[in-house]
């Protein structure tokens, strides 16, 4: 492969054009397994930034795509309708919360939740109500890359400081204090409460990742945190957003985390696993209220409609992905994945540069004291042949749901090793 050429060229995410990190050169994927060029096979850990939840090269996603190509890649969603849509819109509202009633399909998570924010502010603007056009949303989160996302990320975690200034301004809390696994402390929810009561007027809605905070910091909160903040969205007349992007699908050991408080969202971004890693694409459900608020007010409809929006591909391929997780034993999969973290992990927690270890579902997290050497870290993971890629302090896994026991444990041990050699 032109290595100098994609050096030369090729912007990768994140990466410097003048001084790249390393990239490797992959050939093909197989299951768990990505292949290098020079034949070498290593055991995935990343799920493809957590997407990839059947593994590669899957028979059954393959089929699927396959027969759609037949029979019509794309075509565009003003004034037409298909039956990959339909089928995919029904699979989803099957298995979100009950009170999501619409689907607005799109084209990657950031933009879902662009969608999500713009629903948000649309709604409230048609009932007259345009002092209502900020965002609250917690510390430590991570909601894409284009312009509002970046306004709700957290402002120095979440990738974006630099430009703090230009954009829109969102109001903070900080990050639930109460984890997942500790006794609940009604302390905890204080700031957010206080928040809430003091801006209310100005707030169009509040926005998060339930239960686990992802690229912002991997961190995992209590969910009476939820149940809290569902009350005084509905006490202050607020909108609430979950972006189960990343939460979504199966990953957290619920088919989406909101479950786990079992609470339901005005609005829920949905993307990453959808269409089980293979392409490009996500979806934001809403309820009938926000729905018939955006629709019954001026200009009568909702002001959105990509090109690609509703891609029959993506449709056929969201909709085998789905029904691939529901005919598995997902659940018990999910909690055997878990034990395996645990069992692996845990003992990490005593070395001297590892700060914290936390693990719920099929997500393990190692947090070290200093943050890693990426260049360095990177080819010592591919070395002992596993793919995992750390970013900050945080070294962790969301590996495929396919991993078998043996691929799993070579993982865990892969990470074991390089964590205690660094
Ligand atoms: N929201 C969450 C919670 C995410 O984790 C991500 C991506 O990591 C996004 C939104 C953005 O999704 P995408 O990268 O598909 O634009």
């Amino acid at each position: 492969m032109d290595l100098n050429f994609d050096r030369e060229h090729i912007w990768h995410p994140y990466t410097s054009m003048t001084e790249p990190l390393p990239v490797f050169p992959i050939v093909s994927a197989n299951g768990v397994r990505l292949k290098l060029e020079n034949g070498q096979e290593i055991i995935d850990g990343m799920s493809s930034w957590w997407c990839a939840v059947h593994g590669y090269n899957h028979p059954v996603l393959n089929k699927a795509i396959e027969d759609q190509i037949k029979k019509m890649s794309h075509v565009m969603f003003g004034g037409i309708t298909h039956q990959p849509a339909i089928d995919l819109a029904k699979l989803l509202l099957e298995i979100t919360p009950k009170s999501l009633e619409k689907v607005f399909f799109c084209d990657s998570g950031s933009v879902a939740v662009e969608v999500s924010m713009k629903m948000a502010l649309q709604y409230w603007f048609t009932l007259g109500k345009t002092q209502k056009n900020k965002f609250l949303t917690i510390r430590s989160g991570y909601h894409g890359d284009t312009f509002n996302a970046m306004s709700v990320c957290d402002p120095i975690t979440g990738m974006h400081d630099i430009f703090t200034g230009i954009l829109p301004i969102n109001y903070f809390v900080e990050s639930p204090s109460c984890s997942f696994h500790d006794q609940w402390d009604a302390s905890s929810f204080i700031p957010m409460h206080d928040m809430v009561s003091l801006h209310h007027e100005e707030i169009a809605a509040v926005i998060l990742e339930p239960i686990v905070q992802g690229a912002g910091g991997m961190k995992f909160y209590h969910p009476q945190y939820l149940r809290e903040l569902r009350k005084v969205c509905d006490k202050f007349d607020i909108l609430l957003i979950l972006d189960e992007i990343a939460t979504g699908f199966g990953r957290t050991g619920k088919m989406f985390a909101c479950e786990y408080a079992q609470i339901e969202p005005d609005i829920m971004p949905v993307g990453k696993a959808i269409t089980g890693g293979y392409v490009s694409f996500a979806a934001t459900l809403t309820s009938k209220k926000v729905s018939d608020g955006i629709s019954n007010g001026s200009p009568g409809c909702f002001m959105h409609g990509p090109t690609f929006m509703g891609n029959p591909l993506a449709c056929a391929l969201g909709k085998a992905s789905i029904n691939l997780l529901l005919s598995a034993n997902w659940k018990e999969n999910i909690s055997r994945i878990e034990s395996q973290l645990l069992h692996h992990f845990q003992s990490l927690n005593v070395l001297e540069n590892v700060n914290d270890v936390r693990i719920l579902g099929a997500i393990g997290v190692v947090e070290m004291k200093e943050n890693v050497e990426m260049a360095t870290i990177q080819k010592l993971f591919v070395e002992n042949g596993v793919w995992v890629r750390p970013f900050g302090k945080l070294v962790y896994i969301m590996p495929p749901f396919i991993i078998s026991d043996e691929e799993l444990n070579f993982l865990c041990e892969a990470i074991v090793k390089v964590v205690k050699f660094i």
